[in-house]
């Protein structure tokens, strides 16, 4: 799949278009024979009847211009149902499923940013970058995107996992994560978080790989890091226990999906060979 990104329309919708419509948490997808869903790809005309608001042009699929909107009406046609954007993942291609990543957050800006945040005059988009702009006072806003660490701690053959105080599945641990905050480096970034969450000193901070991650509007920057010192000491606010796992003993631990279970397989791939429970 081609996707051109592209801030403007080059013409009004002719035909048909791809729709990335959104509902509170949902997507709303096209079922299809063999149990999987698409994403629709609607008639002009038959655009009208969905009851779609704040419709956002983001660029084409081979040609096909591609749209991000949102639903009020709860009458869907036939074969159409709302589905958790978070569910949508393996039940359509990889690039449809990152590109609804990419039009979530477009929604979810222009939806949030209708009123200025200095002044609380309306905005409006500008024609030739994505960005808002302050009808009165001129400010421009930018879709927000928060930069976030996460890190797979080693210590021996051992790798550091924890479980979080939110994680909706209360069996689940993961390696640990953390907003980066106002004039902080990646790699300070990376000591104060599990410093603070475990009373671990790291050293040996290597990249590993990052992910656009729309729940709602982190960027994850993966690391490796080696334990230099500090005992397990947790912070309740955050974490309700952690520990150091071997590959062999892995605890369930989050799907290949995520990056938090590509560095926990990295640590298994390098660190051992037996398969792990997971998520999937
Ligand atoms: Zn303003």
């Amino acid at each position: 799949m081609d996707f051109l990104k592209a801030v403007s329309e080059p013409a009004p919708l002719q035909g048909k278009a791809y729709f990335f419509i959104f509902s509170e948490n949902d997507i709303l997808v096209k079922e299809t024979a063999d149990n999987r869903v698409s994403i629709p790809l609607i008639e002009e005309r038959s655009i009208a009847k969905m009851k779609l608001t704040g419709s956002h042009f983001l660029g084409t699929i081979n040609q096909i211009p591609c749209y991000c909107a949102h639903l009020f009406s709860e009458n869907l046609p036939d074969r159409y149902k709302l589905m958790n954007l978070r569910a949508l993942y393996g039940r359509v291609d990889n690039g449809f499923w990152s590109l609804s990543g990419y039009a979530r957050q477009i929604h979810d800006w222009n939806m949030n940013f209708k009123f200025c945040g200095r002044c609380g005059a309306k905005t409006h988009k500008k024609e030739n970058e994505y960005a808002r702009e302050c009808s009165q006072c001129n400010l421009i806003s930018y879709p927000r995107i928060s930069p976030a660490i996460i890190t797979a701690v080693v210590k021996d053959r051992q790798l550091l996992l924890a479980r979080g105080i939110n994680f909706p599945n209360k069996k689940m641990f993961s390696v640990l994560a953390g907003f980066v905050e106002p004039g902080e480096s990646l790699e300070a970034c990376i000591k104060r978080e599990i410093f603070e969450e475990v009373g671990i000193k790291v050293k040996n901070i290597q990249y590993f790989k990052s992910q656009s991650w729309p729940f709602p509007d982190s960027l994850m920057i993966g690391f490796t890091a080696e334990y230099e010192s500090g005992r397990l000491l947790i912070d309740t606010n955050e974490i309700v226990e952690a520990d150091w796992f071997d590959a062999q003993t892995l605890p369930l631990v989050p799907g290949k999906q995520a990056l938090a279970g590509e560095l926990i397989e990295w640590f298994v791939q390098t660190h051992g060979n037996r398969s792990t429970p997971s998520s999937d």
